[in-house]
């Protein structure tokens, strides 16, 4: 039982220490594990530590391990690809979606939500650095994006993710956050929005996604160790 609830401990203390050198309140900022490819005793002992929150890129996988954790109550988010034909169980079970990246998606997630359950919690991701490979709108179609997708019953559009190419110094992470982070202000402004959330930071990269106002932080190898 010890090693991810300690592993848990460190990992909000370091949280703590990052929210206090910006002056952030770390009560602001959740942890999201990321628990993809990780073993049925991990996410077992994470869940009995008391991590509330999991993330998930893959639909299949996603579902046997909600089923595994069905006796707690927990968090789900959908952080992975999403393929048009997979919306509706998406939809039906995820509390938070992190992967929006173009209106069709958005409209079939927005349809499928069962309008007795909260809305969808959306967030778009972004591709701020042009990789043509990668998902993810671009900075200059995201503030038409989000407008549509904030017209849509059933969703509710809480802000932007990132998964930015890897940069081994703390400067240069910091300064793709910040982008990310102004953006999201002009969005909001432009189209009166009011997303709060900004969904960024990894295992490699926490620390400087925190000092440029993450509220989510989505940790996976630094919480449950090395994927299988
Ligand atoms: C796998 C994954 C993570 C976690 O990555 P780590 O480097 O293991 O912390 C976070 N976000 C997304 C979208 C991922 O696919």
């Amino acid at each position: 039982m010890h090693r991810i609830n300690d592993t848990l401990s460190q990992l909000q203390n370091q949280i703590q220490a990052a929210a206090c050198s910006s002056e952030r309140n770390a009560n602001e900022i959740t942890l999201l594990g990321v628990s993809k490819k990780q073993s049925d005793e991990k996410l077992l002992e994470a869940a009995t530590s008391g991590l509330i929150d999991f993330g998930e890129n893959y639909l299949q996988e996603a579902l046997a391990h909600q089923k595994l954790l069905a006796d707690f109550k927990l968090r789900w988010h959908f952080i992975g690809p999403i393929q048009s034909n997979k919306t509706r169980a998406i939809a039906e079970h995820f509390d938070w979606v992190h992967s929006v990246d173009r209106l069709k998606v958005a409209q079939r997630l927005s349809e499928q939500r069962d309008q007795n359950k909260a809305p969808l919690q959306v967030c778009v991701q972004l591709n701020l650095d042009n990789e043509d490979s990668k998902a993810g709108v671009q900075a200059k179609h995201a503030s038409e994006l989000c407008r549509q997708i904030n017209g849509l019953d059933n969703i509710q559009l809480r802000g932007l993710m990132l998964i930015p190419k890897q940069r081994n110094n703390y400067k240069a992470q910091r300064t793709i956050f910040a982008q990310a982070r102004e953006l999201m202000h002009k969005i909001n402004a432009q189209n009166q929005l009011n997303m709060d959330t900004l969904s960024m930071g990894m295992s490699a990269d926490m620390d400087a996604a925190i000092a440029e106002g993450a509220t989510i932080v989505r940790i996976g190898s630094a919480l449950f160790g090395p994927r299988s």
